[in-house]
C-alpha cells in the first residue's frame, strides 16, 4: 500500500507571541543590535521548525521564514533592486530601507497578496542588474539541518515573481528568461547540498492571466527541467484552480494543488483524468487560510479517491500557515467553541492524524479529532432566524430628491470638507486603552479620556474650519475588531495575530455564531461630539463586506448569509444614530475591493451580494440622512457600477497617488452621487501645499459636477501625528476657502 506523506508550504512567522515584530521593531528603534537581533530570529526559526517536527511534518519548509516578506526576499536574491537603492551592499539593512523607506527614498510599493490579507513588497525592474546575490536559502537550508531538520527550501516562482512586479524596459517573457539561469543555479546548489525536493510557488496560475502566460511558463519549466535536472521540483499553486490540462502537462517532479480554494475544480479535472499518475500529488486538503477545525471524516474520503490518481501522495495544507494565527495553545476558550478552532499548529495535528490512519491504521488521533469535530457541529450556532425581507435594500427615493432634502438639513457650504474618522492614535490613547483593557484603569477613567480627546478634537477641527466633523475614533482599536468585540457572535483572541505587512499584524476577530446587534456601539461617542458642536457630526461604521473580509468567517452556512447577518446589525447601529440625531453617517467599505474573488467568473455573484449587504445596512433611513461611505485604494474600474449601485449620498476615495486614472473611472460612467476625492496622501507625513490641492481639486472639478464635490484627505489620519494632521488640514480648508471666492472655476450645473 502506498504510504502517504505531509508536507506544510509556510507556517507564520510572527511567533506566538509576535516575538518575531517585537525583536524586528526593537531592532528599528535601536533597542537592540544586529547581532541581537539575529540570534532572537534564529532563536524563532529554530522554534518553528520544531514544532512542525514535533508535529512529524514529514516536509518541512524552509524559506517562508522571512525578515519581512518572502517577494523582497526573492528580489535581493536576485539583486532586483530598486533604483534609488542601487549601490549599496545587499543586506538587511538595505532589506528594510526598501520596504520602509529612508530620508532620502521612497519605500516600494505594497500591494496585497492575490485575495488575502497579506501584503508583499513590489519588484522594481527598472535599470537593475540581475544576479545572483548570497543564496540565504541555501543558508537557512543548511541551518534546517542542524536543527535536525530535513526541510525542502521554498522559493517563490519566476513567472509569479514577474507577474507581481513593475518596471523596466523589457518583456514579460525577457524578465522571466534573464531569471532562469539565476534560479538554476539556486536549484543546484540546494539540490547539492541535499534538498530532497524543492517547492516552487506559481500562484499566478490560478488567476484569469495564467492563460496569457502558458508559453512563458512552460519555456521556464522546461529549461529548468533540462539545465538543472537533479532539483526535483514541485510547482505549488493556492488559492483557486488550475487549468490542469495545461498545468499537467508541465515537466516537474510534482504538482500542488489547492482542493479547498478551488471550487471544486481541481479534484474534478483530476477524476477526468487530468492528473498525470506518475506525478506525485502534493494536496492542499485542510484549509491553510481558516480557522476551523477540519471535517476529518470528509478528508479521509478525499485521500482515498486521491489516493487511485497518483502513486505519490503528499497531503498538506492548501496554502501556507502564514494567514492563520499559530496556536490555540495561549488561549483561554471555552471547550465548546475551542474545539472547532485549528490554527497553524493544530491543522498540523489533523494531517497528522489522517497520516497515522492510512500508513499506521492508528486511529487514536483520528477519532479523537473526528469526535471534538462533532461535538462542535452539533451545537448548531445558526439558532436565530433573520428576516431579510422585512429590512429595506434600496432607497425609494432617487438621490437627486434626498440630495435636496439633505442640503436643507445640513446647509453646507460650497466644496464642503470633512475627514475620514479617525485622528492620531497617539502614544497617550494607545497607553490609556492599553491600561483599560489590563485593568489598570477603570472604565470611567478611560471614558472620561475618550471624551476628553473627543472635545479637544471637536475644538481643533471647529478652529481649522472644516464643515462635517468627526468624533475621531479614539477608543476603537481596529475599525473591524471594534466591532467583533462588541456584536454578538464574535469570538476576539488574545494572541491570533497574523501578518499584514511586515512587522505590522493584525488581530481579525472570529465568527462562529449568528451575529446579533444588541445594544448601541458608538452612539455615546458621536453624541457627546455632536453636543459640543452646532456644525454636523458623522457617525462612523465599518460596513458588512469589510468586518466579514477582514474576521475568520464561519463556513457552516453561506458567506452571503454571513454579510447579511453582518449588515441587519449594522442597520440597527445605523438607525440607532439617527434616532439619536445625528444627520451623516458614514459606512467604511474598504475591502470591498480586496474580497473579489481571483477568478472573474465569480465577480459579478459577489459584486451583487457585496451591494445588497451594503443597501441592507444603510437604506432604512430616512430621505433626509447623508449616507457617506469611504473606500482607500484607486483601481476602481471593474467594480466601478458597483460602486454606483451602492447608492451612497457621498463616497470618499483615495485618490492622491494615481490621480488620472481614477478620475477617468468615474468619468466613464457618468458618476451623478456626492463624491469626495482626497486631495492628498495620508500615508505620507509630508503637509501638502495648498497648490497641490487647488491643482487636485481644479481637476477633479473638470470631470465632476462641482454641486457634489466634497473635498478630504485620502484615509483616516489616525497613523499621523497631531501637528501634521493639524497643518495639513489647515491647508486643505484655506485651499478650498480660495475656491469658493473665484468664481472662475464654477461649472454650470
Ligand atoms: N474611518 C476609518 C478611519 O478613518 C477608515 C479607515 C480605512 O479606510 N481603512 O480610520
Ligand atoms: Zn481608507
Amino acid at each position: 500500500m502506498m504510504t502517504i506523506k505531509t508536507s506544510n508550504l509556510g507556517f507564520p512567522r510572527l511567533g506566538k507571541k509576535r516575538e518575531w515584530k517585537k525583536a524586528i521593531e526593537s531592532y528599528w528603534a535601536k533597542k537592540i543590535d544586529k547581532a541581537e537581533l539575529d540570534q532572537t530570529l534564529q532563536d524563532l526559526h529554530k522554534e518553528i521548525l520544531t514544532i512542525q517536527k514535533d508535529h512529524h511534518v514529514d516536509h518541512i519548509p524552509t524559506g517562508d521564514f522571512s525578515l519581512y516578506d518572502h517577494v523582497l526576499d526573492t528580489s535581493l536574491l536576485f539583486n532586483i533592486i530598486p533604483e534609488r537603492f542601487q549601490g549599496r551592499p545587499v543586506d538587511d539593512d538595505l532589506l528594510f530601507d526598501i520596504a520602509r523607506g529612508n530620508k532620502d527614498h521612497v519605500a516600494s510599493a505594497l500591494i496585497k497578496w492575490f485575495n488575502t490579507n497579506y501584503h508583499y513588497i513590489v519588484p522594481e525592474w527598472d535599470n537593475v542588474s540581475p544576479q545572483l546575490n548570497n543564496n540565504v536559502l541555501l543558508e537557512k537550508f543548511n541551518f534546517s539541518k542542524e536543527v535536525g531538520v530535513t526541510s525542502h527550501p521554498v522559493i517563490l516562482g519566476p513567472v509569479t515573481y514577474v507577474a507581481l512586479s513593475k518596471g523596466g524596459d523589457q518583456s514579460f517573457d525577457e524578465k522571466v528568461r534573464t531569471l532562469l539561469p539565476l534560479y538554476k543555479e539556486v536549484f543546484e546548489q540546494l539540490t547539492e547540498a541535499g534538498a530532497e525536493y524543492i517547492q516552487v510557488d506559481e500562484p499566478i496560475l490560478v488567476t484569469d492571466g495564467a492563460a496569457d502566460l502558458q508559453d512563458i511558463t512552460k519555456e521556464a519549466y522546461e529549461f529548468f527541467n533540462e539545465a538543472a535536472p537533479a532539483a526535483k521540483l514541485v510547482l505549488q499553486t493556492y488559492f483557486e484552480r488550475v487549468d490542469l490540462n495545461f498545468v499537467g502537462q508541465l515537466p516537474v517532479y510534482g504538482f500542488g494543488l489547492d482542493f479547498v480554494h478551488d471550487n471544486g475544480f481541481n479534484l474534478q479535472q483530476i477524476k477526468d483524468g487530468l492528473f498525470p499518475k506518475e506525478k506525485a500529488l502534493f494536496a492542499g486538503i485542510v484549509d491553510g487560510r481558516n480557522v476551523w477545525s477540519t471535517n476529518i471524516e470528509e478528508k479521509k474520503a478525499l485521500i482515498e479517491t486521491l489516493q487511485s490518481y497518483t502513486d505519490e501522495l503528499v497531503i498538506q495544507p492548501s496554502s501556507s500557515l502564514l494567514h492563520v494565527p499559530v496556536t490555540l495553545e495561549e488561549e483561554t476558550l471555552d471547550d465548546s467553541v475551542r474545539e472547532g478552532l485549528s490554527f497553524a499548529t493544530e491543522k498540523l495535528d489533523e494531517l497528522y492524524a489522517l497520516k497515522q490512519l492510512f500508513n499506521e491504521n492508528d486511529d487514536t488521533l483520528y477519532n479523537e479529532l473526528k469526535a471534538q469535530y462533532e461535538r462542535f457541529e452539533s451545537q448548531s450556532f445558526k439558532q436565530l432566524e433573520y428576516d431579510y425581507d422585512s429590512v429595506k435594500s434600496e432607497r425609494t427615493t432617487p438621490f437627486k430628491e434626498r440630495k435636496v432634502l439633505q442640503d436643507q438639513v445640513l446647509n453646507l457650504p460650497d466644496l464642503p470638507t470633512t475627514t475620514i474618522g479617525s485622528f492620531p492614535q497617539s502614544r497617550e490613547v494607545r497607553k490609556y486603552r492599553a491600561d483599560w483593557k489590563n485593568n489598570r484603569i477603570s472604565d470611567e477613567k478611560y471614558e472620561e479620556f475618550v471624551q476628553n480627546e473627543i472635545k479637544r478634537w471637536i475644538e481643533i477641527q471647529e478652529e481649522i474650519g472644516l464643515d462635517v466633523l468627526v468624533h475621531g475614533e479614539f477608543e476603537r482599536n481596529d475599525m473591524v475588531e471594534f466591532f467583533g468585540e462588541k456584536l454578538n457572535g464574535f469570538l476576539v483572541t488574545k494572541f491570533g495575530w497574523v501578518q499584514s505587512y511586515g512587522s505590522r499584524a493584525v488581530k481579525p476577530p472570529i465568527i462562529y455564531g449568528d451575529v446579533k446587534w444588541t445594544a448601541p456601539l458608538t452612539v455615546k461617542e458621536t453624541l457627546y461630539a455632536q453636543s459640543l458642536t452646532d456644525k454636523p457630526v458623522k457617525g462612523m461604521l465599518t460596513g458588512p463586506v469589510t468586518i466579514l473580509n477582514w474576521s475568520f468567517e464561519r463556513v457552516d452556512i453561506p458567506r452571503s448569509e454571513v454579510q447579511d447577518q453582518i449588515a441587519l446589525a449594522i442597520n440597527e447601529e445605523v438607525l440607532a444614530l439617527e434616532e439619536a440625531g445625528i444627520k451623516v453617517i458614514q459606512v467604511d467599505e474598504p475591502a470591498l475591493r480586496e474580497g473579489l474573488p481571483l477568478r472573474s467568473e465569480y465577480h459579478e455573484d459577489y459584486l451583487n451580494k457585496a451591494v445588497h449587504s451594503f443597501r441592507l445596512s444603510t437604506s432604512s433611513v430616512q430621505d433626509s440622512t447623508q449616507i457617506h461611505t469611504h473606500m482607500c485604494y484607486s483601481q476602481f474600474g471593474q467594480i466601478i457600477h458597483a460602486i454606483k449601485s451602492l447608492d451612497a449620498d457621498v463616497i470618499s476615495i483615495e485618490t492622491s497617488r494615481s490621480h488620472g486614472d481614477l478620475i477617468k473611472d468615474f468619468e466613464d460612467i457618468t458618476y451623478d452621487l456626492g463624491i469626495g476625492l482626497g486631495v492628498y496622501d495620508i500615508h505620507s507625513p509630508r503637509i501638502p501645499t495648498e497648490e497641490e490641492i487647488t491643482v487636485a481639486i481644479d481637476r477633479a472639478l473638470q470631470e465632476i459636477d462641482r454641486s457634489l464635490f466634497w473635498v478630504n484627505p485620502d484615509c483616516g489620519l489616525k497613523t499621523r501625528q497631531e501637528e501634521e494632521v493639524k497643518q495639513a488640514l489647515t491647508v486643505l480648508v484655506n485651499s478650498v476657502e480660495k475656491l469658493r471666492q473665484d468664481n472662475t472655476v464654477k461649472q454650470p450645473n
